[in-house]
């Protein structure tokens, strides 16, 4: 339930793309067409998987970077340069190590240019609502991570922001402390007790965005786009419990699992200055074979189909699980259905399997499904002494990819192939080859 929702939106997108040209020259698209409205009186979580752009997304509300295309508008005027309504909370915390809390707290007051006596007036005051009591002259080193981040509020708060924007700000902290700073901040902004008029979290974690949004926004990836916009009704304090809660983080997490489920909610019109999304490159999650294995293993002992409370049951959190299930789906050996994972029939195919069975199934997925490994098998077969440097594949990826991921598509891509015995790398010289390639002419004795 929001606190109130008066009809004028705070800050409005559209038409947002952001876009990156690589050193080739490539353009590496990062946001796609994201419009959305953030009105006062909720509290917005902005969900996705890592590298949906969902940090991107929130710089560009805070004027921290400019949108490639598209416009950000505050108070019905496109916003140039930094957004003078929003402050931001880091996960990192970000404080000075030099500054005392109190001088931390001042800072962004001292940047709008306010005077030093109210200044220290409304620092004092955040650091007393916000639980900092006591510690206004001691050192960041003094503090545990709850009361840094704490801190990074306090100062945040300070500057009375229209749009407390948050960058996955409880997950460097353990989870006990980030629990009870999360209370604490609903309570704050259920009792009214801090002067923003709209929150927009960003975070990784299902059950976060159920337990403190009035909307979640699910960002789906490369290139980031908005893939749902739900409104969540329950009334605070939630119960994990409960089952409507437990139905919308099913519901959340059948979205979140499934790419290929349209957007929930249409999409505006793309503006015709918009270039039409190029057709996307079928980007590897980063893990091992085994942890694939793993899962497959798992899942043939397990009565629990349901994803969201095996993943629970396993202790893991959605951006560990996540990868892995979506590996499986890639290679076909699992498939989802509302939430639910179970084997298909090459995945019990894998389980009965022998070791070596095992790698000609991944040899044959990997060469059906995956068309990295397909490229690279291609190229090395067209090539006389069936050897390719790293760099030719790089070259590939980076018109797909920003240089950090195209290293890591290309080491998922090797450390499968590699598995399955379709190509081996050579770490030194950076050469990828056939095995054939490298097997020693037979010694002839004489
Ligand atoms: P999230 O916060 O959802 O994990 P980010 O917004 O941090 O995602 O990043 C989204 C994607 O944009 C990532 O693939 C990242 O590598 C890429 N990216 C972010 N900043 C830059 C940049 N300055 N240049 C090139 N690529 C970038
Ligand atoms: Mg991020």
């Amino acid at each position: 339930m929001a606190l109130k929702t008066p009809t004028e939106d705070l800050i409005v997108l559209r038409g947002v793309r952001k876009s990156y040209q690589q050193p080739n020259g490539q353009q590496i698209v990062i946001l796609e067409n994201i419009n959305l409205e953030l009105r006062p009186g909720e509290i917005v979580a902005l969900l996705g998987p890592s590298g949906s752009g969902k940090s991107t997304l929130m710089r560009i509300i805070a004027g921290l970077i400019p949108a490639s295309q598209g416009e950000v508008i505050y108070h019905n005027h496109p916003l140039v340069g930094l957004n003078p309504g929003v402050a931001i909370v880091f996960q990192s915390f970000a404080l000075y190590p030099w500054l005392t809390v109190l001088e931390n707290v001042e800072l962004g007051l001292k940047a709008k240019g306010e005077p030093p006596d109210p200044r220290r007036q409304k620092a004092l005051r955040m650091i007393d609502i916000i639980g900092l009591d006591g510690f206004e002259n001691a050192y960041p080193k003094e503090l545990s991570g709850g009361m840094r981040q704490r801190v990074g509020f306090a100062r945040a708060l300070a500057v009375e922001p229209e749009l407390l924007c948050m960058d996955e700000p409880f997950s460097a902290l353990d989870v006990l402390t980030a629990e009870n700073l999360r209370f604490e901040l609903l309570d704050l902004w259920l009792e009214r007790r801090i002067p923003t008029k709209a929150i927009l979290i960003v975070t990784h974690g299902i059950e976060e965005a159920v337990i403190l949004a009035d909307r979640i926004i699910v960002l789906g990836r490369n290139p980031g786009r908005v893939r749902a916009d739900l409104s969540v009704t329950l009334p605070h304090y939630r119960d994990r419990k409960h089952p409507s809660f437990q139905a919308l983080v099913d519901q959340v997490y059948t979205i979140i699992t499934n790419p290929d489920l349209e957007t929930i909610e249409a999409a505006a019109p793309v503006s015709p200055q918009q270039p039409k999304p190029e057709p996307k490159y079928q980007s590897l999650p980063a893990v091992r074979i085994g942890s694939i294995a793993g899962l497959l293993e798992l899942l043939e002992d397990r009565q629990e189909k349901d994803l969201y409370r095996l993943a629970q049951e396993l202790q893991l959190e959605v951006d560990d699980i996540l990868p892995i299930v979506e590996a499986a789906k890639l290679m076909d050996f699992v498939e989802l259905a509302q939430g639910d994972i179970s084997l298909t029939p090459v995945g019990l195919q894998f389980i009965a399997g022998s070791i070596d069975d095992r790698k000609q199934l991944v040899r044959s997925q990997l060469l059906a499904n995956i068309r990295l490994v397909q490229q690279i098998h291609r190229l090395l077969q067209a090539k006389n002494n069936q050897r390719i440097p790293e760099e030719l594949v790089l070259d590939i990826l980076e018109s797909h990819f920003s240089p950090q991921e195209a290293e890591r598509q290309l080491k998922t891509a090797i450390d499968w192939g590699r598995y399955a015995e379709i190509y081996s790398y050579d770490e030194p010289s950076g050469q990828i080859f056939l095995e054939q390639a490298v097997s020693v002419e037979p010694l002839i004795v004489s």
